[in-house]
């Protein structure tokens, strides 16, 4: 595949930064990789494993001359991220980012992006439960949408080249507005996430079965609640802070709808029940049909999520 970028500089060097870069060097896609990572151990970590070309000690070095920057960092911190890198930027370079949540980066990062660069907001809907600089693998885009917001006005041709360095990772690339993004994923990612946690919690409060046996005879859909529950707690923190309204409106009609299955359970109402879950099964087979996800019992992640 043809190269790109000329220069990328990945800020912040976990999970999604090292999968970006390995994607990058599996297709050839940018000539020369900077990363910056705000501490020395992960600076050390990604230098020991060849994670980026060039591991910078200071950020606005990794950023200086690249064509590409991309923040990597968790959504709360994207904002004085940018603020601290705008003085380096150069000239009609691109801005992206990775995070969860749109509007509220959107808004954070925008105000401090000097005249002449473009900003193309980004979210790759790809990840696991692991984090750090280690966790990356080229494969993790594969497939996976990812979804651009371009500012306001901005230059076509700056989403053009990003969208076709995702497509180079192996994604399927979609443009989206930042409210809808922000609606969808709170439906698709973040509701389900705290209700992970939740579930995970309920089980680890009920200490007598805790110990033993919740792991020991752990079925399926439980082993995907503490698999999901074991994300990083600051990205997930910052995810529902910056996204709390439309994860509050979805919770209010998940709490809803629970309500409404408690009550059909108390007064066996197999009907309500058996109609829901028909319903929600033909859900799933879209899922699969869309290819989205496989029917195998390691949800055709390779043991790698
Ligand atoms: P990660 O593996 O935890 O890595 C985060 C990186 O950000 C680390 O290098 C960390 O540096 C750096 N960082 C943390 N706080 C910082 C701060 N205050 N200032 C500067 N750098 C800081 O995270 P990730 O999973 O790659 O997630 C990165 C972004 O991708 C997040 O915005 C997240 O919402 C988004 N995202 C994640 C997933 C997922 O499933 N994980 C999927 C799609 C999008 P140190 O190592 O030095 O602490």
């Amino acid at each position: 595949m043809a190269q790109i970028y000329d220069r990328v500089a990945l800020i912040g060097l976990g999970l999604i930064a090292s999968s970006m870069f390995w994607a990058m060097k599996r297709g050839g896609l940018a000539g020369e990789v900077t990363g910056f990572a705000r501490s020395a151990e992960t600076r050390q970590t990604a230098r020991d494993i060849g994670l980026c070309d060039v591991v910078c000690d200071d950020i606005l070095d990794a950023v200086r001359d690249a064509d590409l920057v991309v923040l990597c960092v968790p959504v709360g911190v994207m904002g004085a991220v940018a603020a601290q890198i705008a003085p380096a930027l150069k000239q009609g370079a691109t801005v992206t980012d990775v995070g969860s949540v749109k509007r509220d980066v959107i808004d954070s990062v925008a105000p401090h992006l000097p005249e002449g660069v473009h900003f193309v907001a980004g979210h790759p809907l790809a990840g696991t439960e692991h984090s750090g600089p280690t966790s990356g693998f080229a494969e993790l885009f594969d497939n996976r949408w990812c979804l651009l917001v371009p500012a306001e006005g901005s230059d076509p041709a700056a989403t053009a080249q990003l969208r076709h360095l995702w497509e180079g990772m192996g994604s399927k690339v979609e443009e989206m507005d930042a409210d809808h993004h922000d609606l969808v994923l709170a439906v698709t990612s973040h509701a389900p996430h705290l209700i992970a946690y939740t579930m995970v919690g309920v089980a680890d409060d009920l200490r007598r079965v805790t110990d033993s046996e919740v792991i020991q005879y752990s079925a399926a859909g439980f082993r995907d609640f503490t698999r999901i529950a074991a994300s990083d707690p600051t990205m997930w923190r910052d995810v529902f802070l910056s996204n709390k309204d439309a994860t509050l409106e979805i919770l209010g009609r998940f709490t809803e709808e629970l309500f409404a299955l408690q009550r059909a359970i108390r007064q066996g109402d197999g009907d309500h029940l058996h109609a829901y879950f028909t319903r929600t099964r033909a859900i799933r087979r879209g899922i699969i049909e869309a290819g989205q996800d496989t029917d195998a019992p390691d949800f055709g992640r390779g043991g790698k999520a």
